[in-house]
């Protein structure tokens, strides 16, 4: 079964790491998971090029993620860090670690060297075992693409980097909207289409569903290749109790407009999508669009084997719908 996953950070890896601890136990062959990775939220930093959500990804899914934060290396130490900030260099509010310090360095040298970021993001997965267990990291785009968020303060509208609002500001400014620059012109990165028209089952983890999963979705071509296959199309929700679970999705569906719903998510998704898990506690809220199939399971990912138990009721979801 050829499973295609779009994904953001920590609740993608979470999530697909589920995905592939179900598949294990349940017997079945070797996984053949493509996970198309948002690159909306990449950054320069110190001269070196960051790709966060795809670093999560790598790091979760290989097993060297620190477990307790979600992202960065386990065991990690901030000796780099630390000597910049001696020598007076910034930004500080982003931590980088040493070990982590050693993948931008990797990616930025191919980067320099030529290779596409595709090619850059293979290699990475291959030292991280990610093709053994049968998953195929792909970055949305091999162009860069950098999400802006503009805010109002003191009167005047100004724009900075999404990592300067998520991790600086923690999304405590709101939001007057998203620039995502870059995106328009950004072709998909090869075999992201092809992944998702030849997919038998798309997944949608729960992902942001603006900063992450919306940004791979304005990706050319990418929401016509998810109207337009033959895959029933599943997503979980990120919201659980009218609330994220973690991070400031609530902050990035208020700049849309929207209220933190379930439904406001399925909502975004509504001209492709054909399943959705909500967890118990949303399950009343009603969605936008009857043609999709919603169904309730607590979606806590409290464990992998709670995240695998999500994943197996996603893709039984998917096998009852068809299409
Ligand atoms: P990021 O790039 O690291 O922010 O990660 P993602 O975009 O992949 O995922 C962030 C989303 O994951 C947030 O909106 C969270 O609400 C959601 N999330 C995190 N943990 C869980 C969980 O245990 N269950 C569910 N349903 N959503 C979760
Ligand atoms: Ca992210």
């Amino acid at each position: 079964m050829r499973i295609t996953a779009l994904a953001g950070g920590v609740g993608g890896a979470r999530f697909l790491r589920g995905l592939l601890h179900h598949l294990r136990a349940s017997g079945a062959d070797t996984p053949d998971l493509t996970v198309i990775a948002n690159t909306g939220d990449d950054i320069t930093l110190f001269g070196l090029r960051v790709s966060p959500d795809v670093d999560t990804l790598l790091y979760t899914l290989g097993g060297g993620v620190e477990e307790s934060q979600g992202w960065g290396r386990a065991t990690e130490t901030t000796r780099v860090q630390g000597e910049l900030a001696a020598y007076g260099v910034g930004p500080q509010w982003f931590t980088l670690g040493d070990l982590d310090v050693g993948t931008h360095i990797a990616r930025s040298l191919w980067l320099g060297q030529g290779l596409s970021l595709s090619e850059v993001t293979a290699r990475l997965a291959q030292r991280w075992g990610l093709p053994e267990q049968g998953v195929r990291l792909l970055p949305m785009s091999d162009s860069p693409v950098e999400t802006h968020v503009v805010l109002t303060e003191d009167g005047e509208q100004r724009a900075v980097h999404f990592q300067e609002w998520w991790v600086r500001l923690r999304a405590g400014v709101p939001a007057d909207r998203f620039v995502v620059a870059g995106l328009d012109r950004a072709g998909a990165a090869p075999g992201v289409l092809d992944a998702i028209r030849t997919a038998d089952v798309v997944v949608l983890p729960p992902s942001n569903p603006v900063v992450s999963i919306g940004i791979i979705l304005g990706v050319p071509g990418v929401r016509d290749a998810l109207r337009g296959t033959t895959a029933p199309v599943v997503g979980v929700s990120p919201i659980v109790g009218g609330a994220p679970v973690r991070g400031h999705a609530d902050a990035c569906l208020a700049a849309l407009g929207l209220p933190t719903t379930s439904a406001a998510v399925a909502g975004l998704y509504e001209d492709f999508l054909d399943g959705w898990l909500v967890d118990p506690q949303d399950a009343a809220v009603a969605l936008p669009r009857a043609r999709v199939r919603v169904h309730d399971e607590p979606l806590l990912m409290t464990d992998v084997a709670a995240a695998g138990r999500i994943a197996g009721t996603a893709l039984t979801l998917a096998a009852d719908l068809g299409r």
